[in-house]
């Protein structure tokens, strides 16, 4: 084939720009845009008419130049983060976003964000107001504390809490305690950061009461516990509880300090759930200062938040960290109605998306994993469905050995195999992400949401 007479076959920019197609897309899009699709597809198509063994082929790419110019500027206006289906099974999944908020919630949200708000305006007194005015009363309602305040995440909150109390003294760590969680957050590294000196005591698996009071010098600024949120050491193992380190604390006149993770607010024993030690627990035991995480077991928005004694909360809230950790309007709108449905655990439950999955009882997963054959059925009548039961994870680095039962649907294509089926899955417009098992894909229906459901219409034909 003569490849120099199909390069001058291209059409030129302004040849394009009379196709119907790109009028078109010009009047969509706007002409910036489908100048820099016509550009780049322009580009794309000498470099494929090269590497083009087949003339019909060569003819067939010039020939639909206007499509792809079209398409092009369509997908350089669609977002790369999109929604997906989570049907994984792992309710508070890190790389999925954690937490989703409710919709009733979000709406809430939307307002607040959209428009201006009293985000720092006090309208009682018509003067500048705290953005954490919002929610403080809230949290100290709910946990029992005398004030709280929230920055960017739990790992600032961890950082926050070391420097305004811990800065150029030192704090006492049991070795058992110093986790690394999810994204290189390592307590020794963030300890550094904020200044503070780690004064580890005790052994990975046993550290006593005497091993923290051997260690207080007139250096010691913080007794700090590490909730092992993602990680268990079990068997010979020992560790001080808070109620017992807050006389030591007294004594000393030293804050004890609780970096919780989770941030559980209510017992989910009652819901076949391992106990979790809840903030209301740490408060209750003593603690003067509580930190954890507003996306973890708490179901809110991406938030670190600290409880505590007024005395050290006020001394976080006038460091100049707090300014560069600081929450925005939407997270502290998102806190403040989170919480309000914590005032009624009934109402956390229902409401609050992650709560009400993890809590979601044997019958109704059984019943949504029906509906999602039914709907699978429907849409590749020969695929193979079948309902097995699976196991369900919490996620975000909490409770990591709980598994608790559920029922997923699982899929084989028969035409594919199942790692390209899970490839075709994770490439749809909004994908769907299961998880592989036993050579078959499995869509574990817990963090199915009934929203979600119809977005499994999107199989028809992909099998
Ligand atoms: C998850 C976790 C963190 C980090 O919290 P983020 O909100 O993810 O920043 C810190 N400490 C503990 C113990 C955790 O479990």
């Amino acid at each position: 084939m003569d490849k120099n007479q199909l390069y001058r076959n291209i059409p030129k920019v302004d040849i394009l720009l009379e196709e119907e197609t790109v009028v078109a897309a010009i009047a969509q899009y706007g002409r910036e845009l489908v100048m820099e699709a016509i550009h780049t597809q322009l580009n794309d198509v000498r470099k494929q008419i090269g590497a083009c063994q087949d003339e019909s082929e060569a003819r067939g790419l010039l020939e639909n130049l206007p499509n792809s110019i079209a398409e092009c500027a369509k997908r350089m206006l669609e977002p790369v983060m999109k929604k997906v289906v989570n049907a994984t099974g792992t309710v508070l999944h890190t790389n999925l976003g954690r937490a989703p908020i409710g919709k009733a919630h979000m709406a809430h949200i939307t307002e607040i964000a959209t428009g201006y708000s009293n985000l720092e305006y006090n309208l009682e007194e018509g003067r500048r107001g705290e953005r954490y005015s919002h929610f403080e009363e809230l949290l100290c309602k709910i946990t029992g504390a005398e004030a709280a305040m929230a920055v960017n995440n739990n790992a600032s909150a961890v950082m926050l809490i070391l420097h305004a109390l811990g800065g150029g003294g030192e704090v006492v760590v049991s070795r058992g305690e110093l986790v690394e969680i999810g994204g290189k957050f390592r307590i020794p590294d963030v300890m550094a950061l904020s200044k503070a000196k780690l004064v580890e005591i005790g052994t990975t698996n046993k550290t006593h009461f005497a091993d923290y009071e051997n260690a207080i010098t007139d250096q010691t600024k913080v007794l700090l516990k590490v909730h092992t949120s993602n990680y268990r050491i079990v068997g010979f193992t020992d560790s001080v509880p808070m109620a017992d380190l807050v006389p030591l604390g007294e004594k000393y006149d030293i804050p004890v300090v609780e970096d919780l993770g989770s941030g559980v607010l209510i017992d989910l024993s009652k819901y076949g759930i391992t106990y979790e030690p809840t903030v209301q627990d740490a408060l209750r035991a003593g603690a003067d200062v509580v930190s954890f995480s507003g996306d973890k077991l708490l179901g809110g928005p991406q938030a670190g938040i600290i409880v505590g004694k007024k005395k050290y909360i006020d001394m976080m809230k006038k460091n100049q960290l707090t300014r560069a950790l600081r929450i925005d309007k939407f997270t502290a709108a998102a806190l403040e109605v989170v919480l309000m449905e914590y005032l009624s655990e009934e109402r956390a439950i229902q409401h609050i998306p992650a709560l009400r999955m993890i809590t979601m009882q044997e019958q109704e997963l059984k019943e949504k994993a029906e509906m999602l054959k039914e709907k699978l059925l429907q849409m590749e009548p020969l695929a193979q469905v079948e309902i097995e039961p699976c196991e369900s994870q919490i996620g975000g680095g909490s409770l990591p050995l709980e598994k608790i039962g559920s029922f997923a649907v699982t899929l084989q294509s028969g035409k594919m195999s199942t790692a390209e089926l899970e490839e075709k899955l994770r490439k749809l417009s909004v994908p769907i992400i299961g998880r592989v098992q036993n050579d078959k894909i499995c869509f574990d229906v817990r963090t199915v949401q009934d929203d979600d459901m119809v977005y499994f219409e999107q199989l028809k034909g992909l099998l």
